[in-house]
């Protein structure tokens, strides 16, 4: 591929690591090895490839939706629009009113803590399938305790990396998975 300015060729390497708020929720977002960077020696362009945005989605959905802390409005937010569904839709599944869904992603109320597991399991229920190559256990959810003490070390480490995984006998595909590994700490 040329640059789309001077024409020229450009370069193209993975990232070792990126990191960024991609999802605009205040939480940083660390991928490993997957980020490809398009740069152009004569004019500096770079450009950033991140592969399968849809499937990250999923794949932070479902880690925060494992992680016990209490979710902000924002990330609740978050969760609702990585699910496909609108304010009103969750709050009538859920059987609130939108009223309160308006004031839980607001942070005007705190979301109760039986309606914040649902929310959770629902979660896991409709984005699992959409990352296969995570590891994680629904009942972990079911039987959570969610931790309302805010603490920096326990802070949910969402650190991604592509891997391929076995979709036939004679066939992988890339996914998403979570890295549990000190890079997500450091
Ligand atoms: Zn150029």
């Amino acid at each position: 591929m040329n640059c789309p300015t001077c024409n020229r060729p450009t370069t193209r390497r993975v990232l070792s690591e990126y990191e960024d708020d991609l999802i605009g929720i205040g939480m940083p977002v660390v991928l490993v090895n997957s980020v490809v960077e398009v740069s152009c020696e004569a004019c500096g362009v770079a450009e950033r490839e991140i592969p399968d945005f849809d499937g990250l989605v999923a794949a932070v959905a479902v880690s925060r939706a494992m992680h016990p802390f209490k979710l902000r409005g924002e990330e609740l937010r978050f969760l609702r629009k990585a699910m496909e569904v609108s304010g009103k839709e969750l709050a009538d599944v859920i059987g609130v009113t939108p009223e309160t869904m308006s004031r839980w992603e607001n942070n005007r109320d705190p979301i109760t803590p039986a309606m914040e597991k649902l929310i959770r399991l629902m979660v896991i229920a409709r984005l699992g399938e959409k990352v296969p190559a995570m590891d994680f256990d629904p009942k972990e959810v079911a039987d959570m305790r969610i931790l309302s003490v805010c603490q920096d070390s326990a802070k949910p480490q969402m650190c991604f990396e592509r891997v391929k995984v076995r979709v036939r006998p004679h066939r992988t595909e890339p996914h998403w998975d979570r890295r549990l590994s000190d890079a997500a700490a450091a």
